[in-house]
């Protein structure tokens, strides 16, 4: 599944192909996302300009000035660029998964492919920030709103694991399983802990971690950019060494002592115990 890391990567390069771009046309092959793609898009975006993609939490937004496309990729979506040379050849026709193209006046294509169609590609003309799908979403994890203090604040009286409450997205958006992992090992917390139990101080520390795990994904994301113009499509999952994400039974990278794999909510936590505590 895309994480915050993922969809701000592929924000990044797609922004400087398609900003200023104009819609030529929109093939929807397959509208059944997550929630209908509206089937006249098409006529709704013909001869619009895109001004500036930017990102809510995991939804892109493509600001077009009279209305926002919000584009969410769910569990298995991925987006392409292809060259107005490339969509001609055999190689590049649509596959069964490609369920959405933006074909931008220069040829260029941006090609929505969801095996899973967990996605979304939606119109909104009202301030796209209020949008049901937006408007309860807590802080961005690596602004000035989301700090440890906030974190503080809003696990007082809360029961739940610190795991679970780092990924629910009113309290800070783009956590998910592999980052919250990872976040807790950086601060030395283990995932069970009832997250109303942190001092200010872990609190504080969770936070930097939570921000510092991510700008490394966004960093290490970022140098396959490059592979994400050509044919061979979008940046899909970084290559990356986690501390504890996937590594059951195999030794902390700090410490040694082996990582250990528990449930919690029907997600896998990893941590190492004797680094978290
Ligand atoms: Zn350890």
């Amino acid at each position: 599944m895309p994480e915050l890391p993922e969809v701000e990567v592929i924000r990044r390069g797609i922004a400087s192909h398609v900003e200023g771009r104009r819609i030529a046309g929109v093939t929807i092959r397959n509208p059944n996302l997550r929630w209908p793609v509206p089937l006249d898009l098409g006529h709704t975006l013909f001869g619009l300009k895109i001004g500036r993609v930017t990102r809510r939490g995991k939804y892109l937004l493509f600001d077009f000035g009279e209305g926002t496309l919000i584009l969410h990729l769910g569990m298995s979506g991925s987006l392409r660029l292809l060259p107005a040379s490339s969509t001609a050849s055999a190689k590049e026709s649509p596959q069964k998964h490609d369920h959405v193209d933006l074909i931008f006046e220069n040829g260029t294509t941006l090609r929505l492919r969801d095996p899973r169609r967990f996605g979304a590609m939606l119109w909104a003309t009202a301030d796209v920030m209020h949008h049901e799908l937006l408007a309860q979403l807590g802080p961005e994890p690596l602004t000035e709103a989301f700090s440890g203090k906030l974190l503080y604040e809003k696990t007082r009286g809360r029961h739940a694991s610190i795991k679970e409450v780092l990924m629910n997205s009113r309290v800070v958006v783009g956590v998910g399983n592999i980052y919250a992992n990872e976040a807790l090992f950086r601060a030395g917390i283990k995932p069970v802990t009832p997250a109303g139990r942190l001092g200010i101080s872990r609190c504080k520390k969770l936070a930097q971690a939570i921000k510092e795990t991510l700008s490394l994904a966004i960093e290490a994301g970022g140098s396959s950019l490059r592979d994400f113009v050509d044919s061979s499509g979008n940046p899909g999952y970084f290559q990356q060494q986690y501390w504890v994400y996937g590594r059951t039974g195999q030794p902390c990278r700090k410490c040694g002592t082996n990582i250990v794999q528990i449930r919690q909510g029907q997600r896998s936590s990893f941590y190492c115990p004797r680094c978290q505590r």
